[in-house]
C-alpha cells in the first residue's frame, strides 16, 4: 500500500473523540482526491475494539500501537512510539486534533522528525503541486494565513469543528496492523499512575452544540448557576471569559478564547461578556451567537446574531424558561 494519509486518532475512556471522527471525514475527501490511501493510527492499552469504528469512517487501514506503556498519554512515550512508526512508513500527511494531547504531541513529531508544522488549521486544500495547503487564522482571527509544509508526512493539527462527520458506513472493511510498539527507555521520563476524571453530564465544551458563558457581568461564583440551569435545560456545556476566570469563579479549563478554549457551537450565548477581540477569538465560529449585555455600546453585539441588551440576571431565567417549553 502506498504511504497515505495518516490520521491520528485520538480516544477516551475507550471512545473515539469526535475531532477525530471529524478529521477522518475529511482524511476520505482528502484521500479520494489525492489518490492516497487514508491510514488511522490508534495509540493506547488495550483499543483493538477501536479499529472498525476508524474503518466505518473511512480508514482504509488501522495502525494500533497498543500497549501497556501507552495506557495514558505521556509525551515522551506517544512521541518514541510515533516518530519510530512515521520514519518506518513513511507516510505522506499527518493530521491530529488541535486538542490538549494534538498541540503537546504535533510539535513533539515536529522537533523529532525534523518537519514542518501547520497547528490550528480549519481547512485543508488539495493542491496538484503543493499537495496539502492549511488554512490557519492569524492575529487572534483577523485575518488568515495559507500555509505549505514542504517536509514529509505534512503535519498538521486541525481545529475542532472545522469539518463535518460523514455517516459511518458500518459494513466496511479495513486492513489492521499491530504495530510494533518501540519506546526509546530514554523518552520514559514521566509515568501517570492514576487520572482523576471530573464526573460531568454536561459535553465536554469543545465538543458541545450549545455554549452558555459567563463573564465579569456574572459579579460572582455563585451566580453561574443560572448559566448551569440553562445548559442543563438544553443539554449544553458552560464557558466563561478570561475576566471570570481570573476573578476566581469558575475553573480555567472552561475558559473560551484565545488562550483558553476555542468552541465553533450551533450556538453560543454570551453573558455579561464585553466581547474583547481574544475572546471572540474563541467563539466568533459559532454558527449562531446571542450576546446578552446591558450596555447598548458592548462590541460582542458586533459579533452577534441576536443581540438583547438587558441585564442578564433577568434574561437568562427568561430565556431558560423558554427553551424548557421546547
Ligand atoms: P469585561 O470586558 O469587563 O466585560 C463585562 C461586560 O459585562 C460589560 O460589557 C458589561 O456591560 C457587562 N455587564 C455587566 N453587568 C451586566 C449585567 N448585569 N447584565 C448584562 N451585562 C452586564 N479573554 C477571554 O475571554 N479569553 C481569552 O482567552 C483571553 N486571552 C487573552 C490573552 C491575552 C494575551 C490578553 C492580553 C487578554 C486576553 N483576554 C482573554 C482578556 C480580554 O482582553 C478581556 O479582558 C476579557 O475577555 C474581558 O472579559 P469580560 O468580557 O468578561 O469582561
Amino acid at each position: 500500500m502506498p504511504k497515505g494519509i495518516w490520521i491520528f486518532v485520538e480516544q477516551a475512556d475507550g471512545k473515539v473523540r469526535k475531532i477525530s471522527l471529524e478529521i477522518l471525514s475529511q482524511g476520505r475527501k482528502i484521500a479520494d482526491l489525492t489518490g492516497e490511501p487514508l491510514v488511522a493510527v490508534i495509540a493506547g492499552d488495550g483499543i483493538s475494539n477501536l479499529a472498525q469504528e476508524a474503518a466505518s469512517y473511512g480508514a482504509d487501514q488501522v495502525f494500533l500501537l497498543d500497549s501497556p506503556q501507552l495506557a495514558q498519554y505521556t509525551t515522551g512515550a506517544y512521541t518514541s512510539a510515533l516518530a519510530k512508526l512515521i520514519q518506518e512508513k513513511e507516510p505522506q500527511a499527518f493530521l491530529l486534533g488541535h486538542t490538549a494531547v494534538g498541540k503537546d504531541l504535533a510539535p513533539r513529531l515536529a522537533q523529532r522528525l525534523g518537519i514542518g508544522l501547520a497547528s490550528d488549521v480549519i481547512d485543508i486544500e488539495v493542491d496538484p503541486e503543493k499537495f496539502l495547503l492549511y488554512k490557519r487564522p492569524v492575529y487572534t482571527g483577523s485575518a488568515y494565513s495559507f500555509v505549505e509544509i514542504l517536509s514529509r508526512p505534512s503535519l498538521a493539527t486541525v481545529r475542532a469543528k472545522s469539518f463535518p462527520i460523514s455517516e459511518p458506513d458500518l459494513a466496511r472493511q479495513t486492513e489492521v496492523i499491530e504495530a510494533t510498539v518501540n519506546i526509546d527507555p530514554a523518552d520514559l521520563k514521566v509515568i501517570v499512575k492514576d487520572v482523576a476524571l471530573i464526573v460531568t453530564s454536561r459535553p465536554a465544551l469543545t465538543e458541545a452544540d450549545f455554549v452558555v458563558s459567563g463573564g465579569r457581568g456574572m459579579k460572582a461564583e455563585e451566580n453561574f448557576a443560572i448559566l448551569e440551569k440553562l445548559a442543563d435545560v438544553v443539554g449544553g456545556a458552560v464557558g466563561a471569559s478570561r475576566a471570570a476566570v481570573d476573578s476566581g469563579w469558575i475553573d480555567n479549563q472552561f475558559q473560551v478564547g484565545q488562550t483558553g478554549s476555542i468552541v465553533a457551537p450551533t450556538l453560543y450565548v454570551a453573558c455579561g461578556i464585553s466581547g474583547a477581540i481574544q475572546h471572540i477569538a474563541g467563539m466568533g465560529a459559532s454558527k449562531y451567537i446571542i450576546a446578552i449585555n446591558k450596555d447598548p455600546e458592548a462590541p460582542i453585539f458586533n459579533v452577534a446574531d441576536y443581540g438583547i441588551v438587558g441585564d442578564l440576571f433577568e434574561v437568562v431565567p427568561l430565556l431558560t424558561e423558554e427553551f424548557q417549553k421546547l
